[in-house]
Formats: C-alpha cells, structure tokens, sequence
C-alpha cells in the first residue's frame, strides 16, 4: 500500500491485525491524510479497527489504551524493543537509488560512521557496500535497547553513533528532516553531512546547531531568576522518566527553590497557565527543544537543568538510553 510517498506491507498489516480482537491504530502526523484508507483496507478483511491518538514515535502509548484494544499497531515506526507490550510495527520504507549518495563524497571524510532513521534504514547496509565500493571506510554502530536496526538513530538515542564516534572524520545521515541530525552533530560533536533521499539533497546542520546552542544557553540564563519549578514527567510508556524527574526536585529543592512534579500525558500550551517560573522536561528531548517557542515560560532539558544549578559544565543533548 502506498502511503505518501512510502510503502508500507499490506500483508504483515493484516497477519499483525489478526493478532488481536479489537486493534487501535497509531499514525504520525503526516499519515492523517490516509487515515481512512488504512482503516477500510483492515475493516473490509472483518478486522475490528479504529483510530488511536496520534503518535510521534514507537515510544507513544499509555497503558490505558490497551482498556480500548488488545493490540496497537504503530504504523511508520520501528519496534521500541525493550517494550514488551502487545505492540506491533508496520514500518514505511522509501527507497532510493543509492547512486546518489555520490553527491555526498565532496563531504565526507575517508571514515564515515551511517546513520540513518526509520523509513530510510533498510537502505543502510546497501550504503555501506557503496561506499566502501567508493574507497570510503565506513562504520555502522549497534542497536540499542531502544532501536530495532544497527545504525538507527532516534531524536532521543544517539547510542549507535556514539559507539563509532571517535573512529571515523564524519557522520553521513541519511534521512530527512533536521531534529535528528542536529540531535546527532550536538551529541557526537562530529562534523554531520545530511543526505536527505526524498529532497535529493545533501545539506550540513552545523550551523543551525550552534544557533540552537546559544540559544539553550540564553534559555538557562532566563530561569536564573525562577524560584517556583514545575518538573514535567510524561506519562506515555517509552518516555516516563520518573526516577529523573525525581532527582531533577532534589536539585532544585536543594539550591533552596520550591519544585513539584506534573504528570502530563500531551505537553501543550496548559504550561502557559500554570504558576511556575521555570519548567524542567524529563519527556521527549524534543519538547523543550523543537517545541520551546510555545512556551511563555523557560522550558529545559535534564541537562540544561544540570548546568543551571552548577552540576554539570559542558553541553550535552539529552537523551533517553
Ligand atoms: S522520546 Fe521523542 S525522540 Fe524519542 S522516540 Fe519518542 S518521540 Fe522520538
């Protein structure tokens, strides 16, 4: 079946549909405009289906869904395998002609570490042979217990990359988008050259992510001045960081502020209205960081949090491992 511009498997949809009695579907956003066509194509094979609350990655559910379902099928997501819940997978692949990877050799380094993000990773390994075709030397790292392929990477775990790191001149992502990329370059602090397939386009993130840097920092230097700490725990299953957060109330509490926990299932502009000064996020990275501008109040990552309160000195991305 054709969603967007990706394939997905029709036949694993439906054998994975099977497994359960009454099947709740996540999509991501961009998968809205066939929401229906997944829908009938599962309802016309006697499937009992219905629509899920959106989701941005694998890690996406609560436990309350499954009072609705017995079975979530995540459609254009890899498993999150140390989940063990009844969750299936139908990932969405693009493909590409890899031949065009040649526009990234005037960038790379002799050494390149791969990585690369659901729906481009199954092209990961036919890369690597062409580029080593190409004289490149070329690392790939593990998994982690948070990805499901060898150089796979997430907007919370760089760990694949990490392990490779300090072997190779730069990183080739492969991929779209800039979140995870400039994630990786802030992360590994290695150079990043983006090959993304859908635009035919080879780009770097540098730049974007020493501005984003600067202005992390400009952001803990707004909540010096906070006395009351709001501390932000998701309650979706593969993003609950309950012990953080709990350190996150001892490190404001012990620099003599007042700080309380806020169990949140979607973080939205409702921490407009809350009386906090200051809001720490133990959720996806990418709540105080893509989504800082809608809040009216400093919102800051684990890390940042760390270097407010002069745990911690250098800049690091936070990630969920
Ligand atoms: S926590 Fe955020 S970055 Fe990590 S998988 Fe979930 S949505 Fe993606």
């Amino acid at each position: 079946m054709k969603i967007k511009y990706y394939e997905i498997d029709e036949k694993k949809l439906l054998k994975e549909a099977k497994k359960g009695k009454k099947i709740g579907i996540k999509l991501p956003e961009g998968f809205f405009p066939y929401a229906s066509k997944i829908l009938n194509f599962l309802e016309e094979k006697g499937i009992n289906v219905f629509l899920l609350e959106p989701c941005y990655g694998a890690c996406d559910f609560l436990e309350e869904d499954f009072k609705r379902c017995d079975r979530i099928i995540f459609i254009g997501e890899a498993k999150m395998p140390y989940l063990k819940y009844k969750l299936s997978f139908i990932e969405a692949k693009y493909n590409f002609d890899i031949k065009q990877l040649k526009r990234t050799f005037e960038y790379n380094g002799k050494k390149v570490g791969l990585v690369s993000i659901t729906p481009f990773v199954h092209k990961i390994w036919e890369c690597k042979k062409f580029l080593e075709e190409n004289g490149y030397k070329v690392f790939i790292g593990k998994k982690s217990r948070r990805t499901a392929y060898d150089g796979q990477i997430l907007g919370c775990d760089f760990s694949s990359a990490m392990q490779i790191s300090s072997q190779i001149n730069n990183f080739l992502y492969i991929g779209d988008g800039f979140f995870h990329p400039v994630g990786l370059y802030i992360a590994t602090k290695k150079d990043v050259v983006v090959f993304n397939p859908i635009e035919k386009r080879v780009y770097k993130v540098e730049e974007i992510a020493n501005r984003i840097i600067k202005k992390r920092y400009a952001m803990i230097a707004k909540a010096m001045e906070a006395k009351k700490f709001g501390i932000i725990v998701c309650i979706k299953l593969g993003q609950r960081r309950i012990r953080l957060a709990k350190k996150m109330k001892k490190l404001v509490e012990n620099a003599g502020k007042k700080a309380h926990l806020i169990f949140l299932n979607n973080i939205d502009e409702k921490l407009n209205y809350f009386d906090f000064d200051c809001y720490i996020s133990t959720a996806c990275p990418r709540v105080a960081i893509d989504d800082a501008g809608k809040y009216k109040k400093p919102i800051l990552t684990p890390i940042e949090a760390q270097i407010l309160f002069n745990e911690r000195k250098s800049y690091e991305f936070d990630q969920i491992l």
